[in-house]
Protein backbone atom coordinates (compact mmCIF):
# COMPACT_ATOMS: atom_id res chain seq x y z
CA UNK A 1 0.00 0.00 0.00
CA UNK A 2 1.56 3.34 -1.11
CA UNK A 3 0.98 5.86 1.73
CA UNK A 4 -1.55 8.49 1.26
CA UNK A 5 0.11 12.52 1.49
CA UNK A 6 -3.44 14.48 0.71
CA UNK A 7 -7.20 13.31 1.60
CA UNK A 8 -9.79 15.56 -0.13
CA UNK A 9 -12.89 15.00 2.44
CA UNK A 10 -16.27 16.06 1.65
CA UNK A 11 -15.35 19.27 0.39
CA UNK A 12 -18.11 21.39 -0.90
CA UNK A 13 -18.69 25.10 -1.60
CA UNK A 14 -20.93 27.55 -2.85
CA UNK A 15 -20.96 30.73 -4.52
CA UNK A 16 -24.65 32.29 -3.47
CA UNK A 17 -27.17 29.93 -5.30
CA UNK A 18 -24.37 28.14 -7.85
CA UNK A 19 -23.14 24.51 -5.74
CA UNK A 20 -19.51 25.06 -7.20
CA UNK A 21 -18.19 21.82 -4.55
CA UNK A 22 -20.66 19.28 -3.75
CA UNK A 23 -18.87 16.53 -1.35
CA UNK A 24 -16.28 16.06 -3.38
CA UNK A 25 -13.59 12.95 -1.73
CA UNK A 26 -10.39 11.36 -3.09
CA UNK A 27 -6.81 10.53 -2.14
CA UNK A 28 -3.54 11.61 -3.37
CA UNK A 29 -0.64 9.09 -2.67
CA UNK A 30 3.11 10.02 -1.88
CA UNK A 31 4.47 9.89 -5.56
CA UNK A 32 1.51 10.40 -7.51
CA UNK A 33 0.40 12.57 -10.08
CA UNK A 34 -3.62 13.01 -9.96
CA UNK A 35 -5.04 14.37 -12.72
CA UNK A 36 -8.46 16.53 -12.44
CA UNK A 37 -10.91 16.25 -15.28
CA UNK A 38 -14.32 18.27 -16.01
CA UNK A 39 -16.16 20.42 -18.21
CA UNK A 40 -15.64 24.28 -18.06
CA UNK A 41 -17.13 25.30 -15.01
CA UNK A 42 -17.37 21.80 -13.17
CA UNK A 43 -15.64 22.82 -10.35
CA UNK A 44 -11.86 21.90 -10.88
CA UNK A 45 -10.49 25.63 -9.43
CA UNK A 46 -12.56 25.94 -6.91
CA UNK A 47 -11.69 23.11 -5.62
CA UNK A 48 -8.05 23.36 -5.96
CA UNK A 49 -8.51 26.87 -5.35
CA UNK A 50 -9.58 26.14 -1.81
CA UNK A 51 -6.66 23.95 -1.04
CA UNK A 52 -4.16 26.71 -2.12
CA UNK A 53 -5.60 29.56 0.11
CA UNK A 54 -7.23 31.62 -2.52
CA UNK A 55 -10.90 31.11 -1.75
CA UNK A 56 -11.92 30.25 1.60
CA UNK A 57 -12.98 26.43 2.46
CA UNK A 58 -16.97 26.25 2.45
CA UNK A 59 -17.50 22.70 4.35
CA UNK A 60 -15.39 19.63 4.39
CA UNK A 61 -11.78 18.92 5.04
CA UNK A 62 -8.21 18.71 3.19
CA UNK A 63 -5.93 16.82 5.68
CA UNK A 64 -2.22 16.57 4.53
CA UNK A 65 0.70 14.00 5.76
CA UNK A 66 -2.33 13.41 8.60
CA UNK A 67 -3.24 17.03 9.76
CA UNK A 68 -5.97 19.25 8.52
CA UNK A 69 -4.73 22.60 7.12
CA UNK A 70 -7.12 25.52 6.53
CA UNK A 71 -4.92 28.18 4.50
CA UNK A 72 -6.16 31.99 4.52
CA UNK A 73 -4.03 32.82 1.61
CA UNK A 74 -1.39 31.58 -1.23
CA UNK A 75 1.46 32.43 1.55
CA UNK A 76 0.24 30.24 4.38
CA UNK A 77 -0.67 27.40 1.73
CA UNK A 78 2.99 28.05 0.63
CA UNK A 79 4.28 27.42 4.27
CA UNK A 80 1.82 23.98 4.51
CA UNK A 81 3.66 23.06 1.95
CA UNK A 82 1.07 23.20 -1.22
CA UNK A 83 1.51 25.76 -4.22
CA UNK A 84 -0.01 26.39 -7.49
CA UNK A 85 0.62 27.17 -11.20
CA UNK A 86 -2.51 29.30 -12.33
CA UNK A 87 -3.73 29.86 -16.22
CA UNK A 88 -3.51 33.15 -16.31
CA UNK A 89 -0.80 35.15 -16.32
CA UNK A 90 0.62 34.26 -12.16
CA UNK A 91 3.54 36.75 -11.74
CA UNK A 92 3.16 40.69 -11.44
CA UNK A 93 3.99 43.46 -13.52
CA UNK A 94 6.67 46.01 -12.71
CA UNK A 95 8.35 43.45 -10.21
CA UNK A 96 11.48 42.11 -10.76
CA UNK A 97 11.76 38.72 -11.56
CA UNK A 98 13.77 37.99 -8.17
CA UNK A 99 10.68 40.10 -6.36
CA UNK A 100 8.17 37.74 -8.35
CA UNK A 101 10.14 34.39 -7.09
CA UNK A 102 9.72 35.56 -3.73
CA UNK A 103 7.10 37.77 -3.18
CA UNK A 104 4.95 37.18 0.02
CA UNK A 105 8.30 35.22 1.24
CA UNK A 106 11.00 38.25 1.54
CA UNK A 107 11.53 37.76 4.80
CA UNK A 108 14.28 35.66 4.22
CA UNK A 109 16.02 37.88 2.76
CA UNK A 110 15.15 40.96 5.68
CA UNK A 111 17.47 41.59 8.54
CA UNK A 112 16.47 44.82 11.01
CA UNK A 113 13.59 45.75 7.90
CA UNK A 114 16.41 46.54 5.11
CA UNK A 115 15.82 44.15 2.38
CA UNK A 116 19.31 42.42 1.20
CA UNK A 117 18.15 43.12 -2.67
CA UNK A 118 21.65 41.70 -3.70
CA UNK A 119 21.10 38.06 -1.88
CA UNK A 120 17.61 37.81 -3.01
CA UNK A 121 19.07 38.15 -6.93
CA UNK A 122 21.53 35.35 -6.03
CA UNK A 123 19.55 32.98 -4.54
CA UNK A 124 16.83 33.91 -7.44
CA UNK A 125 19.06 33.15 -10.18
CA UNK A 126 20.70 30.29 -8.46
CA UNK A 127 17.32 28.75 -8.32
CA UNK A 128 16.34 29.64 -12.45
CA UNK A 129 20.08 28.25 -13.43
CA UNK A 130 19.01 25.01 -11.43
CA UNK A 131 15.97 24.56 -13.65
CA UNK A 132 17.70 25.21 -16.72
CA UNK A 133 16.46 28.92 -16.88
CA UNK A 134 19.83 30.36 -17.53
CA UNK A 135 18.56 32.97 -19.72
CA UNK A 136 16.24 34.28 -17.31
CA UNK A 137 17.96 37.19 -15.36
CA UNK A 138 16.59 37.75 -12.36
CA UNK A 139 17.35 41.51 -12.08
CA UNK A 140 15.15 42.22 -14.89
CA UNK A 141 11.61 43.61 -14.52
CA UNK A 142 9.62 40.54 -15.28
CA UNK A 143 7.84 42.96 -18.05
CA UNK A 144 10.94 42.07 -20.34
CA UNK A 145 9.88 38.51 -21.30
CA UNK A 146 7.43 36.92 -22.99
CA UNK A 147 4.35 35.15 -21.56
CA UNK A 148 6.04 31.67 -21.98
CA UNK A 149 9.38 32.91 -19.84
CA UNK A 150 6.85 34.64 -17.40
CA UNK A 151 5.17 31.08 -17.21
CA UNK A 152 8.41 29.68 -16.48
CA UNK A 153 9.69 32.24 -13.74
CA UNK A 154 5.69 31.08 -12.23
CA UNK A 155 7.09 27.13 -12.28
CA UNK A 156 10.07 28.22 -10.31
CA UNK A 157 8.17 30.11 -7.65
CA UNK A 158 5.83 27.47 -6.87
CA UNK A 159 8.25 24.26 -6.71
CA UNK A 160 11.86 25.49 -5.74
CA UNK A 161 10.55 24.87 -1.83
CA UNK A 162 9.61 21.57 -3.01
CA UNK A 163 6.20 21.78 -2.14
CA UNK A 164 4.50 18.43 -0.32
CA UNK A 165 1.42 19.54 -3.10
CA UNK A 166 1.90 21.26 -6.45
CA UNK A 167 -1.63 22.08 -8.28
CA UNK A 168 -1.11 22.61 -11.28
CA UNK A 169 -4.49 24.34 -13.09
CA UNK A 170 -4.53 24.12 -16.80
CA UNK A 171 -1.01 25.86 -17.37
CA UNK A 172 -0.24 23.95 -20.32
CA UNK A 173 -3.43 25.21 -22.51
CA UNK A 174 -1.15 28.60 -21.91
CA UNK A 175 2.21 27.02 -22.98
CA UNK A 176 4.59 26.06 -26.08
CA UNK A 177 5.94 23.18 -26.77
CA UNK A 178 9.24 24.10 -25.07
CA UNK A 179 7.18 25.45 -21.55
CA UNK A 180 5.16 21.65 -21.59
CA UNK A 181 8.13 19.92 -21.47
CA UNK A 182 9.70 22.38 -19.06
CA UNK A 183 6.82 21.45 -17.14
CA UNK A 184 6.63 18.21 -17.27
CA UNK A 185 10.10 17.31 -16.03
CA UNK A 186 9.24 19.86 -13.04
CA UNK A 187 6.07 17.33 -12.19
CA UNK A 188 8.32 14.63 -12.79
CA UNK A 189 10.72 15.71 -9.83
CA UNK A 190 8.08 16.40 -7.91
CA UNK A 191 6.66 12.97 -8.31
CA UNK A 192 10.04 11.24 -7.77
CA UNK A 193 10.99 12.72 -4.09
CA UNK A 194 7.49 11.21 -2.93
CA UNK A 195 5.71 14.27 -3.37
CA UNK A 196 2.50 14.93 -5.50
CA UNK A 197 1.07 16.84 -8.14
CA UNK A 198 -2.66 17.71 -8.87
CA UNK A 199 -3.07 17.94 -12.71
CA UNK A 200 -5.77 20.02 -14.57
CA UNK A 201 -6.28 19.77 -17.87
CA UNK A 202 -8.45 19.48 -21.10
CA UNK A 203 -5.77 17.85 -23.29
CA UNK A 204 -7.06 14.03 -22.68
CA UNK A 205 -4.08 12.60 -24.03
CA UNK A 206 -1.78 14.60 -21.97
CA UNK A 207 -3.93 13.91 -18.88
CA UNK A 208 -3.72 10.13 -19.93
CA UNK A 209 0.43 10.26 -20.43
CA UNK A 210 1.41 12.19 -17.51
CA UNK A 211 -0.92 11.03 -14.67
CA UNK A 212 -1.42 7.89 -12.20
CA UNK A 213 -5.02 8.13 -11.76
CA UNK A 214 -7.70 10.67 -12.93
CA UNK A 215 -10.74 12.03 -11.04
CA UNK A 216 -13.66 13.42 -13.06
CA UNK A 217 -15.79 16.49 -11.87
CA UNK A 218 -18.94 17.24 -13.36
CA UNK A 219 -21.34 19.95 -11.97
CA UNK A 220 -19.32 19.85 -8.99
CA UNK A 221 -19.99 16.43 -8.10
CA UNK A 222 -17.26 13.63 -8.69
CA UNK A 223 -18.20 11.21 -11.01
CA UNK A 224 -15.70 9.01 -10.39
CA UNK A 225 -11.67 8.06 -10.30
CA UNK A 226 -10.19 5.72 -12.77
CA UNK A 227 -6.21 4.69 -13.17
CA UNK A 228 -4.21 5.65 -16.28
CA UNK A 229 -4.33 1.83 -17.12
CA UNK A 230 -8.27 2.08 -17.01
CA UNK A 231 -8.11 5.53 -19.06
CA UNK A 232 -8.63 6.09 -22.83
CA UNK A 233 -9.71 9.31 -24.44
CA UNK A 234 -13.34 8.00 -25.10
CA UNK A 235 -13.85 6.77 -21.84
CA UNK A 236 -12.63 10.11 -19.95
CA UNK A 237 -15.17 11.91 -22.55
CA UNK A 238 -18.06 9.73 -21.96
CA UNK A 239 -17.26 10.31 -17.89
CA UNK A 240 -17.09 14.31 -18.32
CA UNK A 241 -20.49 14.60 -20.51
CA UNK A 242 -22.37 11.63 -19.35
CA UNK A 243 -22.65 10.70 -22.54
CA UNK A 244 -20.32 8.75 -25.55
CA UNK A 245 -18.97 11.28 -27.80
CA UNK A 246 -16.26 10.66 -30.45
CA UNK A 247 -14.22 12.44 -32.64
CA UNK A 248 -17.00 13.68 -35.13
CA UNK A 249 -17.51 16.87 -33.98
CA UNK A 250 -15.55 18.12 -36.73
CA UNK A 251 -16.72 19.16 -40.10
CA UNK A 252 -17.46 15.79 -42.06
CA UNK A 253 -17.84 17.35 -45.40
CA UNK A 254 -15.18 17.41 -47.73
CA UNK A 255 -15.05 19.07 -51.73
CA UNK A 256 -17.38 21.58 -51.44
CA UNK A 257 -16.71 24.27 -53.16
CA UNK A 258 -16.08 27.79 -51.78
CA UNK A 259 -17.21 30.89 -53.63
CA UNK A 260 -14.87 32.56 -55.65
CA UNK A 261 -15.73 35.64 -54.23
CA UNK A 262 -13.18 37.82 -52.08
CA UNK A 263 -14.65 39.44 -48.72
CA UNK A 264 -11.27 40.46 -47.28
CA UNK A 265 -7.72 41.10 -48.63
CA UNK A 266 -4.14 41.58 -47.23
CA UNK A 267 -1.75 42.98 -49.06
CA UNK A 268 1.82 43.32 -48.45
CA UNK A 269 1.37 43.34 -44.49
CA UNK A 270 3.98 44.21 -42.07
CA UNK A 271 4.33 44.42 -38.73
CA UNK A 272 7.90 44.74 -37.55
CA UNK A 273 9.72 41.80 -35.91
CA UNK A 274 6.48 39.94 -36.38
CA UNK A 275 4.88 39.71 -39.83
CA UNK A 276 6.49 40.19 -43.22
CA UNK A 277 5.05 40.80 -46.86
CA UNK A 278 1.86 38.72 -45.84
CA UNK A 279 -0.38 38.50 -48.53
CA UNK A 280 -3.83 36.68 -48.39
CA UNK A 281 -7.54 36.21 -49.44
CA UNK A 282 -10.28 35.56 -47.51
CA UNK A 283 -13.19 34.33 -49.59
CA UNK A 284 -17.13 34.13 -49.01
CA UNK A 285 -18.36 31.23 -46.61
CA UNK A 286 -14.78 30.04 -46.08
CA UNK A 287 -13.15 28.89 -43.11
CA UNK A 288 -9.27 30.26 -43.31
CA UNK A 289 -6.95 28.38 -40.85
CA UNK A 290 -3.91 29.83 -39.93
CA UNK A 291 -1.24 28.05 -37.93
CA UNK A 292 2.17 27.55 -36.90
CA UNK A 293 4.02 27.24 -33.55
CA UNK A 294 3.35 30.20 -31.30
CA UNK A 295 5.91 32.90 -31.76
CA UNK A 296 5.07 32.68 -35.64
CA UNK A 297 3.93 35.91 -36.29
CA UNK A 298 0.09 34.37 -36.71
CA UNK A 299 -1.46 36.34 -33.55
CA UNK A 300 -0.34 39.35 -34.83
CA UNK A 301 -2.07 38.69 -38.16
CA UNK A 302 -5.60 38.53 -36.59
CA UNK A 303 -4.87 41.89 -35.02
CA UNK A 304 -3.16 43.77 -38.06
CA UNK A 305 -6.62 42.40 -39.88
CA UNK A 306 -8.79 43.82 -37.37
CA UNK A 307 -7.13 47.34 -37.74
CA UNK A 308 -5.44 47.00 -33.82
CA UNK A 309 -2.28 46.37 -34.74
CA UNK A 310 -0.19 50.13 -34.42
CA UNK A 311 2.92 49.65 -36.77
CA UNK A 312 1.29 47.51 -39.69
CA UNK A 313 2.52 48.62 -43.06
CA UNK A 314 0.71 47.32 -46.12
CA UNK A 315 -3.01 47.50 -46.68
CA UNK A 316 -6.35 45.47 -45.79
CA UNK A 317 -9.15 45.82 -47.92
CA UNK A 318 -12.57 44.19 -48.14
CA UNK A 319 -13.58 42.49 -51.61
CA UNK A 320 -14.72 46.18 -52.43
CA UNK A 321 -11.73 47.85 -51.67
CA UNK A 322 -12.96 49.60 -48.52
CA UNK A 323 -9.89 50.00 -46.71
CA UNK A 324 -9.61 48.83 -43.20
CA UNK A 325 -7.23 50.86 -40.66
CA UNK A 326 -9.16 50.79 -37.46
CA UNK A 327 -10.92 48.83 -34.68
CA UNK A 328 -14.13 51.13 -35.37
CA UNK A 329 -13.28 51.05 -39.16
CA UNK A 330 -13.24 47.02 -38.76
CA UNK A 331 -16.34 46.85 -36.85
CA UNK A 332 -17.84 49.37 -38.88
CA UNK A 333 -17.34 46.97 -41.61
CA UNK A 334 -19.18 43.63 -39.69
CA UNK A 335 -15.49 42.81 -38.56
CA UNK A 336 -15.54 41.33 -35.53
CA UNK A 337 -12.56 39.87 -33.94
CA UNK A 338 -11.75 37.52 -30.59
CA UNK A 339 -7.98 37.57 -28.92
CA UNK A 340 -6.40 34.27 -27.66
CA UNK A 341 -6.23 36.11 -24.50
CA UNK A 342 -9.75 36.80 -23.74
CA UNK A 343 -8.80 38.20 -20.38
CA UNK A 344 -6.97 41.64 -21.78
CA UNK A 345 -8.28 42.04 -24.75
CA UNK A 346 -11.14 40.42 -25.62
CA UNK A 347 -13.27 41.13 -22.13
CA UNK A 348 -14.27 43.94 -19.80
CA UNK A 349 -13.56 41.66 -17.00
CA UNK A 350 -15.04 43.94 -14.09
CA UNK A 351 -18.10 44.22 -15.95
CA UNK A 352 -21.91 42.15 -16.32
CA UNK A 353 -21.96 39.40 -19.08
CA UNK A 354 -24.66 41.62 -20.57
CA UNK A 355 -22.66 44.60 -20.84
CA UNK A 356 -20.12 42.35 -22.30
CA UNK A 357 -22.28 40.88 -24.92
CA UNK A 358 -24.20 44.34 -26.14
CA UNK A 359 -21.06 46.38 -26.28
CA UNK A 360 -20.67 46.45 -30.18
CA UNK A 361 -24.20 46.35 -31.09
CA UNK A 362 -24.72 49.73 -28.42
CA UNK A 363 -25.94 51.62 -31.89
CA UNK A 364 -28.39 49.10 -33.02
CA UNK A 365 -29.69 48.30 -30.31
CA UNK A 366 -31.17 52.37 -29.21
CA UNK A 367 -34.75 53.14 -29.78
CA UNK A 368 -34.98 56.81 -30.77
CA UNK A 369 -31.36 57.21 -29.89
CA UNK A 370 -31.72 56.00 -26.71
CA UNK A 371 -30.44 52.66 -24.64
CA UNK A 372 -33.05 50.90 -22.78
CA UNK A 373 -31.88 48.45 -20.17
CA UNK A 374 -35.10 45.99 -20.87
CA UNK A 375 -33.91 46.05 -24.93
CA UNK A 376 -30.22 45.26 -23.84
CA UNK A 377 -31.38 42.51 -21.37
CA UNK A 378 -33.15 40.54 -23.83
CA UNK A 379 -30.47 40.86 -26.23
CA UNK A 380 -27.44 39.92 -24.05
CA UNK A 381 -30.30 36.88 -22.93
CA UNK A 382 -31.18 35.62 -26.41
CA UNK A 383 -27.52 35.31 -27.08
CA UNK A 384 -25.60 34.55 -24.01
CA UNK A 385 -28.34 31.20 -24.06
CA UNK A 386 -27.73 30.58 -27.92
CA UNK A 387 -24.10 29.87 -27.00
CA UNK A 388 -25.69 27.93 -24.00
CA UNK A 389 -23.43 29.93 -21.72
CA UNK A 390 -23.49 29.02 -17.97
CA UNK A 391 -24.25 31.85 -15.52
CA UNK A 392 -26.59 32.47 -12.45
CA UNK A 393 -27.89 35.72 -15.26
CA UNK A 394 -26.58 38.43 -17.37
CA UNK A 395 -25.96 40.57 -14.47
CA UNK A 396 -23.25 37.91 -13.63
CA UNK A 397 -19.72 39.57 -13.85
CA UNK A 398 -17.66 38.09 -16.38
CA UNK A 399 -14.60 37.48 -14.18
CA UNK A 400 -16.82 34.86 -11.79
CA UNK A 401 -16.98 32.50 -15.15
CA UNK A 402 -14.79 29.79 -15.85
CA UNK A 403 -12.48 30.02 -19.26
CA UNK A 404 -15.00 28.56 -21.50
CA UNK A 405 -17.77 30.72 -20.42
CA UNK A 406 -15.63 33.41 -20.53
CA UNK A 407 -15.08 32.22 -24.48
CA UNK A 408 -18.91 31.80 -25.03
CA UNK A 409 -19.54 35.22 -23.83
CA UNK A 410 -16.64 36.76 -26.42
CA UNK A 411 -18.53 34.87 -28.94
CA UNK A 412 -22.27 35.61 -28.25
CA UNK A 413 -20.74 39.20 -28.84
CA UNK A 414 -20.19 38.75 -32.15
CA UNK A 415 -23.14 36.71 -33.03
CA UNK A 416 -25.43 38.75 -31.60
CA UNK A 417 -23.75 41.48 -33.82
CA UNK A 418 -23.96 39.14 -37.21
CA UNK A 419 -20.80 40.02 -37.79
CA UNK A 420 -20.13 38.64 -41.72
CA UNK A 421 -16.31 38.24 -41.48
CA UNK A 422 -15.16 36.64 -38.00
CA UNK A 423 -11.46 36.61 -36.81
CA UNK A 424 -11.18 33.99 -34.06
CA UNK A 425 -7.64 33.71 -32.25
CA UNK A 426 -7.07 30.04 -30.93
CA UNK A 427 -10.91 29.88 -30.14
CA UNK A 428 -11.19 26.86 -28.19
CA UNK A 429 -7.83 27.28 -26.40
CA UNK A 430 -8.34 25.85 -22.57
CA UNK A 431 -11.88 24.69 -23.53
CA UNK A 432 -13.57 21.13 -22.68
CA UNK A 433 -14.80 18.96 -25.36
CA UNK A 434 -18.55 19.62 -24.90
CA UNK A 435 -17.75 23.52 -25.45
CA UNK A 436 -15.56 22.91 -28.26
CA UNK A 437 -18.26 21.18 -30.36
CA UNK A 438 -20.74 23.70 -29.08
CA UNK A 439 -18.33 26.58 -30.86
CA UNK A 440 -16.95 24.19 -34.04
CA UNK A 441 -21.34 23.82 -34.62
CA UNK A 442 -21.60 27.85 -34.29
CA UNK A 443 -18.55 27.89 -37.18
CA UNK A 444 -20.28 25.66 -39.53
CA UNK A 445 -23.70 26.83 -39.33
CA UNK A 446 -22.36 30.48 -39.78
CA UNK A 447 -20.07 29.17 -43.12
CA UNK A 448 -22.60 28.05 -44.12
CA UNK A 449 -24.66 30.98 -44.03
CA UNK A 450 -21.97 33.03 -46.31
CA UNK A 451 -20.40 34.20 -42.97
CA UNK A 452 -16.15 33.93 -43.63
CA UNK A 453 -13.79 32.89 -40.43
CA UNK A 454 -10.32 33.39 -40.15
CA UNK A 455 -9.39 30.77 -37.34
CA UNK A 456 -5.62 31.12 -35.94
CA UNK A 457 -5.12 27.89 -34.18
CA UNK A 458 -2.31 26.14 -32.07
CA UNK A 459 -4.05 23.20 -32.79
CA UNK A 460 -3.48 21.09 -35.64
CA UNK A 461 -6.15 19.02 -35.21
CA UNK A 462 -9.01 21.76 -35.27
CA UNK A 463 -7.01 23.29 -38.52
CA UNK A 464 -7.43 19.42 -40.32
CA UNK A 465 -11.18 19.18 -38.66
CA UNK A 466 -12.50 22.88 -39.14
CA UNK A 467 -10.74 24.97 -42.12
CA UNK A 468 -11.34 24.87 -46.07
CA UNK A 469 -8.29 26.57 -46.44
CA UNK A 470 -4.99 26.44 -44.22
CA UNK A 471 -1.98 28.37 -44.32
CA UNK A 472 1.26 27.78 -42.10
CA UNK A 473 3.31 30.85 -40.97
CA UNK A 474 7.22 30.63 -39.82
CA UNK A 475 9.40 33.48 -39.04
CA UNK A 476 6.50 36.09 -40.15
CA UNK A 477 5.69 34.81 -43.18
CA UNK A 478 3.24 31.85 -45.08
CA UNK A 479 5.55 29.18 -45.80
CA UNK A 480 2.63 26.59 -46.97
CA UNK A 481 -0.80 26.40 -47.94
CA UNK A 482 -3.05 23.70 -48.01
CA UNK A 483 -6.68 22.88 -49.47
CA UNK A 484 -9.08 21.00 -47.27
CA UNK A 485 -8.73 17.24 -47.55
CA UNK A 486 -9.28 13.76 -46.02
CA UNK A 487 -6.10 12.89 -46.97
CA UNK A 488 -3.76 16.00 -45.08
CA UNK A 489 -1.62 14.88 -42.17
CA UNK A 490 -0.97 16.63 -39.37
CA UNK A 491 2.61 15.70 -40.50
CA UNK A 492 2.02 17.57 -43.55
CA UNK A 493 1.17 20.50 -41.65
CA UNK A 494 4.10 20.14 -38.99
CA UNK A 495 7.09 20.01 -41.91
CA UNK A 496 6.23 23.36 -43.13
CA UNK A 497 6.09 25.01 -39.17
CA UNK A 498 9.80 24.21 -38.04
P1 LIG B 1 -13.63 24.81 -13.71
O1 LIG B 1 -12.32 25.23 -13.13
O2 LIG B 1 -13.90 23.35 -13.60
O3 LIG B 1 -13.81 25.28 -15.13
P2 LIG B 1 -14.76 26.59 -11.71
O4 LIG B 1 -14.34 25.95 -10.45
O5 LIG B 1 -14.01 27.79 -12.14
O6 LIG B 1 -14.80 25.51 -12.89
O7 LIG B 1 -16.28 26.99 -11.63
C1 LIG B 1 -17.28 26.20 -10.99
C2 LIG B 1 -18.55 27.01 -10.88
O8 LIG B 1 -18.40 28.01 -9.87
C3 LIG B 1 -18.95 27.75 -12.15
O9 LIG B 1 -20.33 27.72 -12.26
C4 LIG B 1 -18.44 29.15 -11.91
O10 LIG B 1 -19.21 30.10 -12.62
C5 LIG B 1 -18.60 29.30 -10.40
N1 LIG B 1 -17.59 30.20 -9.83
C6 LIG B 1 -16.25 30.01 -9.79
N2 LIG B 1 -15.63 31.02 -9.15
C7 LIG B 1 -16.60 31.88 -8.79
C8 LIG B 1 -16.62 33.13 -8.09
N3 LIG B 1 -15.50 33.69 -7.65
N4 LIG B 1 -17.81 33.72 -7.90
C9 LIG B 1 -18.95 33.16 -8.33
N5 LIG B 1 -19.03 32.00 -8.99
C10 LIG B 1 -17.86 31.35 -9.21
MG1 LIG C 1 -10.74 26.34 -14.02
Amino acid sequence: MSEVRLQVKNLCKNFGITKAVQNVSFNVNKGEVHALIGENGSGKSTLTNMLTGIYSIGSGQFILDGKEIHPKNQVEANNEGVSIIVQELGTLSGLTVAENIFLGNEDQFTKCGIKNTAAMNKKAQEYLDSYGFNYIDATKVIDDYNFEDRKLVEIVKSTYFNPKVLVVDETTTALGQKGREELFKVMHKVRDTGNCVIFISHDLEEVIEQSDNISVLRDGVKIGSITKEEATPDRLKALMVGREIGDSYYRTDYGEKVSDEVVLSAKNVTVKGQIENLNLDLHKGEILGIGGLSECGMHEVGKALFGASYFRQGSVTLGDGTPINSIPDAIKHSIAYASKDRDNESLVINDTIGDNICLPSLEDLKTHGFLRAKTMNEFANKFAKQMSTKMTGVDQFVSALSGGNKQKVVLARWVGKDSDLIILDSPTRGIDVKVKADIYAMMDDMRKRGKSIIMISEEIMELLGMADRILIMKDGKINGEFLRSPDLKDTDLIDNMI
